[in-house]
């Protein structure tokens, strides 16, 4: 790229940036799912801020929330000190959560990320349970801070660290596509239930007094992979029969990106603690854990921090949440999922590079693989890391922002905004399909 901006960012930033070496454009402008380059070339961003913009860019009721904030001269920072607007967005919050958390569940702000929400999370539950490991999953993903990448199975991230947190043990998660296994299908699940809750109860397993488990529904950098309902079912009844508090990761699955509010009300369930950030803040950086009352057992300022109380954030995130239920956001992911789905499945039947397609909602994997490769024992061929970066790069080209994840890189990522329309939706199907084409030829 000859761009004078591109060149000073390849120049000055860190060599730890990342996606601007993928999608190499300057943006200037953004609106709904599109973005502008300042050479004018626009793209539909499937990417949406790695799933924050629930309602894509500058959405006219988020600039006009930050329009009022700044007309009323409200206070821009108040640490935690309450507001009008922070009792506000706490109601609404509030609001959408399920029953039995409603009128009991409480609420702790925390720094701006999804890591400083999740390392709140795992300080909440050991200071509760006095447990000291943690459970995890292996190819979850919860964060780039010390604690959150050491729960985080992605090796690739983290091995050349020494030692990070010494008590995550990791489960395995039922991703039944690549069966740990090797059965597949709903068996993956039922036998990785079987097992964690033989592991819990076996004495000699070597896992000690763990404080809680900690889980994506959906899990999202590991390649947009959902558990399955029955799984996630008897994951709550193993935790809860055995006291371990559950926490579910929600940063990236939250607030409708899976057609429900919270992923785990496909599920029926309800988790002892939610992280929540991303969409919660309606564009501008927040991060919430939401916990059962009896897990509230800090010392008063036990867990502090400076931005805490990202006043404009609240404004905006509350402007998203009425929006969402004023206008039934919830009923488009619905609607454009299985458009998704329809189309992405018509897809893998015409290419066999399409290995799998799946998700949850507008959270939504098409894993690539090697049709040349040895098959694994469920007659899956391995994953292709350069073909989907390569597809990545005609999407880009052609005009489609669009992720990559999973192992090996082999996953493409479909998070678009959850308003994007049906003519929209039709277009980045299109732009996929011409991108695969063009990669495969
Ligand atoms: N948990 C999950 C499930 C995530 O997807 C992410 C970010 N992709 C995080 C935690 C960490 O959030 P942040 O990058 O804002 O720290």
């Amino acid at each position: 790229v000859e761009n004078e901006y591109y060149k000073l960012q390849s120049e000055k930033e860190s060599n730890a940036r990342s996606y601007p070496r993928k999608f190499p454009l300057i943006i200037k402008k953004a609106k709904g799912t599109i973005i502008t380059d300042t050479d004018g070339k626009q793209y539909y961003d499937c990417l949406a801020g790695a799933g924050t913009l629930a309602l894509g860019h500058n959405h006219e009721v988020v600039t006009e929330a930050i329009k009022d904030v700044l007309e009323q001269q409200l206070p821009l920072h108040t640490l935690d000190l309450a507001t009008p607007l922070k009792i506000e967005f706490m109601q609404e919050i509030f609001s959408i959560l399920p029953e039995e958390l409603k009128d009991s569940a409480k609420i702790q702000f925390c720094g701006p990320t999804g890591a400083d929400g999740v390392e709140a999370a795992i300080k909440l539950v050991k200071t509760a349970t006095k447990g000291k490991s943690i459970l995890a999953f292996h190819g979850g993903y919860h964060g780039s801070t010390q604690a959150t990448m050491a729960m985080s199975g992605n090796l690739s991230k983290k091995q050349h660290l020494q030692s990070l947190l010494p008590d995550v043990h990791f489960l395995p998660f039922p991703y039944e596509y690549r069966c740990p296994f090797g059965v597949g299908g709903e068996q993956t699940s039922q036998i990785s239930a079987h097992y964690i809750e033989h592991l819990l109860d076996d004495c000699e397993s070597g896992i000690a007094a763990p404080c809680g488990v900690i889980v994506e529904t959906v899990q999202g950098e590991g390649g947009s992979v959902p558990a399955a309902i029955q799984w996630l079912k008897e994951l709550r009844r193993i935790t809860a029969e055995r006291g371990i508090p559950l926490i579910i990761d929600e940063v990236q699955t939250g607030i409708g990106r899976t057609g429900k509010m919270f992923s785990f009300e496909h599920a029926d369930i309800v988790p002892d603690v939610i992280v929540c950030s991303k969409a919660i803040g309606g564009s501008l950086p927040m991060s919430v854990v939401i916990y059962k009352e009896e897990l509230d057992k800090w010392n008063p300022g036990a867990h502090t921090g400076t931005f805490r109380g990202n006043q404009m954030g609240m404004a905006t995130g509350l402007a998203t949440l009425k929006y969402m239920k004023e206008h039934d956001v919830l009923e488009n992911v619905k609607d454009r999922s299985n458009q998704f789905f329809e189309y992405l499945n018509g897809l893998k039947h015409k290419y066999e590079v399409i290995g799998d397609v799946r998700g949850r909602g507008l959270m939504i994997g098409v894993e690539i693989v090697n049709p040349s490769g040895r098959k694994d024992q469920l007659g899956h061929y391995p994953q292709f890391g350069e073909l989907t970066a390569h597809i990545q790069e005609r999407c880009f080209a052609n005009g489609l922002i669009i992720e990559v994840g999973g192992r090996r890189s082999a996953v493409l990522r479909f998070l678009p905004p959850l308003t994007i329309s049906a003519l929209e939706t039709a277009k980045v199907l299109d732009i996929f399909e011409k991108s695969v084409k063009e990669a495969v030829e």
